[in-house]
């Protein structure tokens, strides 16, 4: 695996538009908010330097970022690191053992592959690999 760098941190929020005052106020910018209705999510890009910052607001109260919420409160709720090769990742990543929660790679925000690494492998991080062409 070629671990690229932090490509995102994703914060979950109960409101985009509320939180961005706060982020505003840090002098990051929002640069677009995308519905991705697979995850039921809306997600605000914040850039900062050679990364960002994603907020995550739910957009079902069944949806994985709602349901994150319910149990541990708004906050950092996943670590994205950028991989130059998202199916090779993910097959390395099973071949030393480690448990996927995403065996395929699928659409992330922003046009990414993602794949999410369980956390029952990671110490309790939710872990996202993600490839951008
Ligand atoms: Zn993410």
């Amino acid at each position: 695996m070629n671990p690229l760098k932090i490509d995102h941190i994703g914060i979950a929020v109960n409101s985009i538009e509320e939180s961005l005052k706060f982020y505003e106020a840090l002098g990051l910018k929002c640069e677009g908010i995308e519905e991705v209705a697979e995850q039921k999510v809306k997600v605000a890009f914040l850039p900062c330097g050679d990364s960002e910052l994603e907020l995550l607001e739910s957009t079902d109260p069944e949806g994985p970022v709602a349901k994150f919420i319910e149990k541990k409160g708004t906050g950092i709720q996943h670590i994205a690191i950028r991989v130059s090769n998202i199916e090779e990742a993910i097959a390395e990543m099973k071949e030393k053992g480690f448990q996927m929660i995403d065996e395929k790679p699928r659409y992330g925000a922003g046009g990414a592959s993602i794949a999410f690494v369980h956390p029952k492998s990671s110490g309790g991080v939710l872990l996202e690999l993600s490839q951008r062409d």
